[in-house]
């Protein structure tokens, strides 16, 4: 028997986008069981609490663990991901990499992570075109200034970025 496969998709979805959800629909086909570690992130002073972003994100995530089959749950975490990785025995960290901006720290990420764990490999999916260009800041910056943002998030979270905003 194989073991089960394990992927840990860590981020501060903040709050969860279009781009975001296409990396968890991909990426949970590659795996059996696929957490969604919600980061606590008080330094990055969230617009949603952790509890708001992790509902938005159970929410959205519904469909998908039905469609794919795959177990998919929403964490929040706090402290180091190599850690929080260890302690769910996940063998794999999942991104998403948009352009080229991601891709420094994204690889230095690997690096060090790779001198905490070599053992949890980190895989990369490369954004949709079509979601290349979102991002959780911009969303909020387009919100707060009364811009359309129904493109870049599911219908849920247009709802609760408009709420913040009124
Ligand atoms: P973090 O604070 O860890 O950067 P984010 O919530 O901003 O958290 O992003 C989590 C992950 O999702 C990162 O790997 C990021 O590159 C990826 N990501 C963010 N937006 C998109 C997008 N539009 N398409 C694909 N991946 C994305």
């Amino acid at each position: 028997m194989t073991a089960k496969r394990t992927a840990l998709y860590p981020g501060t979805f903040d709050p969860i986008t279009n781009g975001h959800l296409d990396i968890m629909a991909r990426g949970a086909k590659l795996v059996d069981e696929l957490v969604i570690g919600v980061a606590i992130n008080e330094g990055k002073k969230p617009l949603f609490s952790v509890e708001e972003r992790v509902a938005m994100a159970k929410e959205e995530l519904a469909p998908v663990a039905k469609a794919t089959g795959t177990l998919i749950r929403v964490e929040a975490f706090d402290g180091l991901l190599v850690h929080f990785a260890e302690s769910l025995g996940a063998q794999f960290i999942l991104r998403g990499l948009r352009a080229v901006a991601d891709f420094e720290y994204e690889y230095q990420m690997v690096g060090m992570n790779a001198f905490l764990n070599d053992d949890i490999e980190t895989i990369f999916l490369m954004a949709d075109p079509h979601h290349q260009a979102i991002a959780s800041k911009l969303v909020k910056e387009i919100a707060r200034l009364g811009g359309k943002i129904n493109d870049f998030v599911p219908p849920a979270v247009e709802k609760a970025l408009l709420a913040k905003f009124k």
